[in-house]
């Protein structure tokens, strides 16, 4: 911070990770307020995301920025959420948490679990509080719906906060075409056989949304989330 109590991060301002910031929600960081930073760019390609602008698009917000923002809503907000894109594979995320820590808010993470390592060491030094894991297809489909073949990083990502009790939810975007009742049985049995006991969201695709694989609508209502043979709850979520 300067004098002026602004904040002038100059080599970290070098880039601008964020691609814009929602000021606040009631939605996103279970009971609490918070905004949420959209960071611009993503190492997946998910065919159903319906955020390409961002996926795509150059960040336009600095990290003193973000910092200035936060700081003007301290008495406001209880948490940040880190959102995308793909937050953790910024190489300042470290830098700016700290920094969020100062200002008391609590964090919540938005990943699809690419980076272990990175999520692992910010868990680690007390920067996050909280982590919505995205559980993207079966290892069979995974390639083929995230453009990507990052479903191993995944896993270890799954298996640490499952096995570290760290407080965090699952949640899979379910479209039609993309995933059958049979993939989601088998994508469930692989949340339960990891230990993990909490609720799994389940949350459709946006319906007559621009995507980044130009899917059609899915069928709304094809799940039946009593036909899934599990101990999980498993909730639709929209
Ligand atoms: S839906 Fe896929 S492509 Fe879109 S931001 Fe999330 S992980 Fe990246």
């Amino acid at each position: 911070m300067n004098t002026n109590n602004e904040y002038n991060l100059t080599k970290a301002d070098a880039t601008k990770p964020v691609y814009s910031i929602t000021p606040f929600t009631l939605l996103d960081y279970p009971h609490k307020t918070a905004c949420i930073l959209w960071f611009a760019g993503c190492n997946m390609k998910c065919v159903y995301c319906y955020n390409p602008d961002i996926v795509f698009g150059k960040g336009k917000i600095s990290i003193s920025e973000v910092l200035n923002f936060l700081n003007r809503r301290k008495s406001l907000l209880d948490g940040v959420v880190l959102s995308g894109g793909e937050c953790t594979s910024h190489k300042n995320i470290r830098q700016l948490l700290q920094e969020i820590k100062k200002l008391g808010f609590l964090v919540k993470i938005d990943t699809n679990g690419s980076n272990p390592e990175k999520l692992i060491n910010l868990i680690n030094e007390n920067l996050v509080d909280y982590v919505a894991l995205d559980f993207k297809s079966t290892k069979e489909k995974f390639n083929e719906i995230t453009k990507s073949n990052l479903f191993s990083e995944f896993e270890k990502t799954l298996n640490y906060l499952v096995k570290s009790k760290f407080p965090f939810e699952v949640r899979t975007t379910v479209h039609s075409e993309l995933l059958n009742l049979e993939d989601l049985q088998s994508m469930t049995e692989k949340l339960e056989n990891s230990g993990y006991r909490g609720k799994y969201y389940l949350q459709y695709y946006l319906n007559d949304v621009m995507s980044i694989g130009n899917i059609s609508n899915t069928k709304r209502n094809y799940i039946n989330t009593e036909s899934i043979q599990t101990k999980l709850e498993v909730v639709i979520r929209n």
